[in-house]
C-alpha cells in the first residue's frame, strides 16, 4: 500500500531540500501534514485594488498599474543597487523601488500592468512604494496568504509548497470531527477548511475555514487538559477523613469568610477521596489564602500527617511561620522554619524534627528542597505564589512524601474565560470574597502638577504613625542607570519631598541579606517610608502601611498595579493609592481609571485581558502548554464556550475517547499534549 503522502517528510515536496527543510524545522514543520497546519498570519486581498490617487501615503495597499518607464540600475554603494520603475494608472503616477534584484526588475515589462502590494510612502503629489510584492495577475484565489516565516524562507516558497501539499488532501478523507458534531455546530469539513485557510476563494470561505479550525483547536485543548487531569488521578494512601476542625476554628481571632469555608470544604473533599489533591487556590491579595492552607494543614496534623508550606522569599516564609506557629502550636502542631539564612545548627535542628516526626508543619523557602530535608510522613504540600516556582521544584517537594496532596496558592486572578484553559488540569478553588471590614483602597490618578499635594498627604499619614510605599518602575534598560535613577529619586525624597522621615530603599541589585534587612526594618516600623522597585510585589504584609504612591504608573500592567496596591489596605485604616502619570494617551487614562473604579482583581484581570491580550496570563505557565495557532481567546469567546460545552458532553459519554467514532479526536488531542511530562503542568 502506498504511504499516506501527508505523513511524508517535508522533503517529499518539490523544491524542498535539506536546507529548506532545516528552515521549516525551525518553525516546527517536519512533514507534509504539519505544513498544512502552518496557517497564514494574514492575507493580501487582491480583489479590490485601489487607484494610485486613492492610496493615501503611510498605509499598505494593493494597486493595479502599468509600467511606463524603467530607470537604469543605480549603485548606491558597494553591495546596494536600486532599480526605479515608474508606473501609472489613469489617476496618477507612482515610483516603485526595487532593491538589489535585477531579476525582479527585469521581470517587469514596459507597457504591462501588474498588481503591486506594499506600503505607500511619499506625499500626495509623489507616491512611492519600496520593495512591493508584485503579481502579474490573480490566479484563482483573490486572497493571497502571508505566512509566518524564518530566515531563508520566503512567502513565495511556502505558498508554492503549500499548493502542492494541498493536492494530497483527498475529499472523503476521514475528518477528525465526527459528522454529527460538524452538523450541529455548523462546521465545514477538514479538507475544505484547509484549502480555504490557505487560498480562500472569498472572505466568507476564509471565515468559515477559520471557524472550523479554531473550534477544533479549542476543543482539542479542553479535551487534552481534562485527559491530563485524569492521567494524574492515581490513588494515594494519604487519607484524611472527617477531621475535627473545631479546635482550630475556635482559636481563630476572627470568623472565616464563606468563601474560605467553601474552599476548606473543597480541600477536605480531596483529602478523603483517595486521589491526591491537585488544586489551585486562587484569591485576590488579602482574601485570606493562608488561613485555608492552615485549616487543611491542621486537618492533616489531626490525622497524623506532616505538611509543608514553601514560599518564594525568606520574608514571606518568616511571615507565614509567625502566623502559623502562633496559631497551630498551642493546638499541639509543632511548626519549624527552614530558610537559607539560619545557622547550620538551626537548620539541622529543624530537619531533625521533621525526619523524626516531632514537627508537623515545615514553613520555608527553597531550603526545604535540599536532599537533607526528609519527612517522616508528609501528607500535604502547599506552595505560595505559585508562578515563582517551576514545575520541577514543586515536584521535588512532593516527592518527599508518597503522593501527597498538593495545593498551589496564587494571588493572580485569572479571567474566568482563561482559567479553564490555563488551569484545566487542576481543580480550582476561588476565594472571591474579602474578610469583613476591609475598606477598598481609595485610588487616585494624578499628573505631575499635583505631586506636591500628594506628598503633603503622605506626610500627614506618616505623622499619624502610618507608613508609606513609594514605587518606582524600572525606567532605564541599563541596570546601572536604573540603580542611579532609584538612588537619585531617594535623595530627592529625603531632601525635598519628605524631609525628616526615615526612608529605606529596596531594589533588585541588592544582596539578599541587604533586602532582607530593609524589609524587616520596614515591617517592624523602624522605617517610615520604603522606596522600592517592584520587588515588593510578592506578598509582604505590613498592615500599618496605609499609603502607596506609584511613579510612572503607565509603565505597569493593570494586574501588576493591582498586585502592588494590595500591599496597602491590610490594616483597619482607610488606605490610599496614588497613581502618578502624566502620560496623556487615551488608553492610559482609561486603564488607570479602571484602577480608580474597582478593587476587584477579577474585573481588573478581565480589563487587562481586553487591553493587552492573553499573553501576560499565559506567561506564567510557559512550560509546554500547547499554543493556540488560530483561535483567539479574546475574540472568539462564543466559540470557546461552545467548544467547552461539547468537551464536557463528550467526556461524560466517553472519558478516554475510546469509541471508534472519536478516533479522529483522539489523534488530534494526542499530538499537542505529547510533550507534557507525567507529573502534569502545574
Ligand atoms: P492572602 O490571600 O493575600 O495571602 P492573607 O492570608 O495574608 O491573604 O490574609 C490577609 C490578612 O487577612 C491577614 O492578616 C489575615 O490574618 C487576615 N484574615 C484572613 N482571614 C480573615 C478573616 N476571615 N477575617 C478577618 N481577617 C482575616
Ligand atoms: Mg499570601
Amino acid at each position: 500500500m502506498e504511504r499516506d503522502p501527508l505523513k511524508q517528510d517535508i522533503c517529499y515536496l518539490k523544491g524542498v531540500g535539506e536546507k529548506r527543510a532545516a528552515c521549516y524545522a525551525r518553525l516546527g514543520i517536519t512533514d507534509v501534514y504539519s505544513l498544512l497546519r502552518h496557517y497564514p498570519r494574514d492575507y493580501i486581498d487582491y480583489s479590490n485594488p485601489v487607484s494610485i490617487m486613492e492610496a493615501s501615503p503611510g498605509e499598505t495597499w494593493v494597486i493595479r498599474a502599468r509600467v511606463f518607464k524603467k530607470g537604469r540600475e543605480q549603485r548606491i554603494r558597494k553591495g546596494l543597487s536600486v532599480f526605479k520603475i515608474f508606473v501609472t494608472d489613469d489617476t496618477a503616477d507612482m515610483t516603485v523601488t526595487i532593491f538589489n534584484s535585477r531579476f525582479a526588475a527585469e521581470a517587469l515589462k514596459e507597457g504591462e500592468s501588474y498588481l503591486f502590494y506594499g506600503k505607500v510612502t511619499g506625499n500626495l503629489l509623489r507616491r512611492e512604494m519600496n520593495s512591493p510584492q508584485v503579481l502579474r495577475e490573480v490566479r484563482g484565489a483573490v486572497m493571497q496568504p502571508v505566512y509566518p516565516l524564518t530566515d531563508g524562507l520566503t512567502n513565495k516558497m511556502v505558498s508554492s509548497n503549500m499548493e502542492q501539499a494541498l493536492t494530497f488532501l483527498k475529499d472523503g478523507r476521514n475528518d477528525y470531527l465526527p459528522v454529527d458534531i460538524r452538523e450541529s455546530y455548523h462546521l465545514c469539513g477538514i479538507v475544505e477548511a484547509l484549502h480555504n485557510i490557505h487560498f480562500p476563494s472569498s472572505l466568507a470561505a476564509q471565515q468559515a475555514a477559520k471557524r472550523r479550525l479554531a473550534f477544533e483547536e479549542f476543543l482539542t485543548l479542553q479535551l487534552g487538559m481534562s485527559q491530563l487531569k485524569l492521567r494524574n488521578r492515581k490513588s494515594t494512601s494519604v487519607l484524611i477523613s472527617q477531621p475535627d476542625l473545631s479546635p482550630f476554628f475556635s482559636s481563630l481571632p476572627f470568623e472565616l469568610t464563606n468563601a474560605q469555608k467553601r474552599c476548606i470544604e473543597e480541600g477536605l473533599g480531596d483529602f478523603e477521596s483517595g486521589v491526591p489533591m491537585n488544586r489551585l487556590l486562587q484569591g485576590d491579595v488579602g482574601s485570606g489564602k493562608t488561613m485555608v492552607a492552615a485549616a487543611l494543614a491542621y486537618a492533616a496534623f489531626s490525622a497524623g500527617y506532616q505538611s509543608v508550606l514553601m514560599a518564594p522569599t525568606e520574608i514571606l516564609a518568616k511571615q507565614h511561620y509567625k502566623t502559623l506557629s502562633e496559631l497551630l502550636e498551642p493546638l499541639g502542631c509543632k511548626t519549624v522554619l527552614l530558610v537559607g539564612s539560619m545557622t547550620a545548627k538551626q537548620k539541622a535542628g529543624a530537619r531533625e524534627a521533621l525526619a523524626s516526626g516531632g514537627a508537623f508543619l515545615a514553613v520555608g523557602t527553597h531550603a526545604l528542597l535540599q536532599q537533607s530535608t526528609e519527612f517522616q510522613n508528609l501528607g500535604f504540600v502547599v506552595t505560595d505564589e505559585q508562578h515563582r516556582f517551576g514545575v520541577a521544584q514543586r515536584t521535588r517537594l512532593a516527592e518527599k512524601g508518597e503522593r501527597p496532596h498538593i495545593l498551589v496558592m496564587s494571588a493572580t486572578p485569572i479571567p474566568r474565560t482563561l482559567a479553564l484553559i490555563i488551569y484545566g488540569d487542576l481543580d480550582v478553588s476561588v476565594l472571591d470574597e474579602l474578610p469583613k471590614g476591609r475598606k477598598p483602597v481609595e485610588t487616585y490618578h494624578i499628573g505631575e502638577s499635583k505631586r506636591e499635594r500628594a506628598y503633603g498627604f503622605i506626610a500627614k499619614q506618616l505623622d499619624k504613625g502610618r507608613q508609606a510605599f513609594l514605587i518606582c518602575p524600572l525606567i532605564e534598560e541599563n541596570e546601572e542607570l536604573q540603580l542611579a535613577s532609584v538612588e537619585e529619586y531617594c535623595k530627592k525624597v529625603e531632601k525635598v519631598y519628605l524631609p525628616g522621615y526615615t526612608v529605606g530603599i529596596l531594589h533588585g541589585k541588592q544582596k539578599p541579606a541587604e533586602k532582607q534587612k530593609v524589609m524587616e526594618d520596614f515591617a517592624a516600623g523602624r522605617l517610615q517610608v520604603l522606596i522600592s522597585t517592584t520587588v515588593v510585589e510578592v506578598g509582604i504584609d505590613v498592615p500599618n502601611a496605609s499609603v502607596m504612591l506609584i511613579e510612572n504608573a503607565e509603565r505597569f500592567g493593570l494586574s501588576q498595579l493591582h498586585q502592588l496596591r494590595g500591599r496597602v489596605g491590610r490594616g483597619a485604616e482607610q488606605s490610599a493609592c496614588i497613581l502618578v502619570s502624566s502620560h496623556r494617551g487615551e488608553e492610559n487614562r482609561r486603564r488607570l481609571e479602571v484602577m480608580c473604579r474597582t478593587s476587584d482583581g477579577f474585573v481588573i484581570a478581565e480589563e487587562d485581558l481586553k487591553l493587552r491580550g492573553p499573553g501576560d496570563f499565559f506567561g506564567e505557565r510557559q512550560h509546554g502548554l500547547p499554543k493556540l495557532k488560530i483561535a483567539d481567546m479574546v475574540q472568539d469567546t462564543r466559540l470557546l464556550s461552545e467548544a467547552r460545552g461539547l468537551a464536557e458532553e463528550l467526556l461524560a459519554e466517553d472519558p478516554q475517547l475510546t469509541s471508534p467514532k472519536h478516533r479522529g479526536l483522539r489523534v488530534l488531542v494526542r499530538e499537542p499534549f505529547r510533550q507534557i511530562p507525567e507529573s502534569g503542568l502545574h
